[in-house]
């Protein structure tokens, strides 16, 4: 479904991304395992077409994307849950949920897609007229992965999805990826919650300073010694 063969990418004249190849197949869940400053959130962001890649190339579904702008990415259905959700604290949970549905394709089913949304986030129902920022960070979490919901991705990307929550929170959040991935979508996920990524993965790549340095089934990373020493803290 996505390929990116041999991408370098950086700000200004820092590159952060030196050489990255990986893919990610259809219905799979997949996590990038770095440490703070290796390039996930880079990765992510040139994925979705927010950075150009300066080498290589990313395609989706077949056609090659790597100079296509963010817009016309996510119109193909690439989707980016951002690390520290970027919700409109002053707007309505509902508002909020509105305006994730920019993508082309999803603007027609949008009361459709609401709904089906909704399911999966029954407190948010209770919510819907309230701003965002009277909301508790878990529940402020759930708003930005039902908004990422909302723009019916093919490919949804989750950036430390856990990030500030508390434990129980945590599990919910994890909990939700599971029944999103179960309705069909593809996941790439970021997490400094290994452990508990790497359980609810498929694959697994190992970023470090820009490369990837090891790929593999996510139960063979549980069990390298490398990862359990420098991620898994064991
Ligand atoms: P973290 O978990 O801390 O977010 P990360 O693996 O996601 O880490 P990135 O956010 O991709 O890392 O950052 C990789 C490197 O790029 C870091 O050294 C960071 O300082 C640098 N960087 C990130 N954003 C910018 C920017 N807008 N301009 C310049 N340098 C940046």
């Amino acid at each position: 479904m996505l390929r990116l063969e041999g991408v370098s990418a950086g700000y200004g004249a820092t590159t952060i991304l030196d050489d990255v190849s990986l893919e990610i197949n259809r219905g799979e869940v997949v996590t990038i395992v770095g440490a703070n400053g290796a390039g996930k959130t880079t990765t992510l962001r040139t994925i979705v077409g927010l950075l150009q890649p300066t080498r290589g190339s990313i395609k989706f579904e077949g056609q090659d994307v790597t100079k296509l702008s963010s817009h016309d990415v996510v119109d193909l259905g690439v989707i980016l849950i951002p690390e520290g959700r970027q919700l409109f604290p002053d707007m309505t949970v509902g508002e909020n949920l509105l305006m994730g549905a920019y993508r082309k394709a999803a603007r027609p089913r949008q009361s459709a897609v609401l709904e089906q949304v909704l399911d999966l986030f029954p407190r948010l129902q209770d919510r819907l007229h309230q701003k965002v920022v009277s909301l508790s960070g878990g529940e402020q979490q759930m708003v930005a992965i039902a908004r990422g919901l909302m723009a019916q991705p093919k490919l949804l990307m989750f950036d430390e999805p856990s990030l500030g929550l508390a434990p129980l929170v945590v599990s919910q959040v994890f909990d939700l990826i599971g029944k999103i991935v179960a309705t069909g979508v593809t996941v790439l996920i970021v997490e400094q919650n290994v452990y508990n990524t790497l359980k609810c993965a498929d694959r697994g790549y190992v970023l470090e300073n820009g490369r990837i340095v090891l790929s593999d089934t996510a139960d063979a990373l549980i069990r390298n010694d490398h990862v359990r020493q420098a991620y898994l803290g064991l």
